[in-house]
């Protein structure tokens, strides 16, 4: 009769008829068809939240990745710092396809042909060395002017971001001992 758990109890019911799962556990999911990509958001339905770090992948559509490995896993992250950790845990499989959110566009893009860009001014996801993705290197440039950074391909954004996990992973960690505190402290 209370209300309040009405919402709450349609969401669990909907979240388990689509089959979504209660807490990033998406790694195991077979992919879809062929060119299911096409959808515009369809891998944010595949994998809502992160699995390594448990954000929600709608809002963080601009930095989110999805990896399809050559057994038809599918995995999709945040961002390239959480798909980072997954390709180095995932040594024996080969990804078929990586995907990024296009910076502007929030669509996936292919990762390896994106026009990427290293730092600049807007603090990055999961990251102090922000990693953006554009579809053209015109975007990427106009981003450039506007909040700095690096042009660079994929190759060496990936080599950034395994440079930077040590640091990164030391700030989450900071970050979220910070936030316990200030839960605790009221
Ligand atoms: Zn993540």
């Amino acid at each position: 009769m209370n209300p309040i758990r009405i919402p709450g109890l349609a969401l669990l019911v909907v979240s388990v008829l689509l089959g979504f799962p209660a807490q990033g556990l998406v790694g195991a999911q077979p992919a879809g068809s062929a060119g299911t990509a096409a959808l515009a958001h369809d891998d944010i339905a595949k994998a809502p939240e992160c699995p390594i770090c448990g954000m929600d992948r709608e809002k963080f559509a601009h930095s989110r990745v999805f990896v399809t490995y050559e057994d038809g896993t599918v995995y999709g992250t945040c961002s390239l710092h959480c798909a980072a950790i997954d390709l180095a845990v995932r040594l024996g499989l080969a990804p078929v396809s990586i995907e990024v959110g296009d910076y502007d566009g929030r669509h996936l893009i292919d990762a390896e042909s994106a026009s990427w860009v290293v730092g600049g001014s807007l603090p990055g996801v999961m990251t102090r060395r922000a990693k953006w993705a554009f579809e053209t290197p015109e975007a990427a440039q106009a981003f450039i002017q506007q909040h700095g950074g690096e042009s660079t391909d994929f190759d060496a954004v990936l080599k950034a971001a395994f440079e930077d996990m040590y640091e990164d992973n030391r700030m989450i960690r900071q970050r979220r001992k910070q936030m316990q505190r200030q839960k605790d402290g009221g």
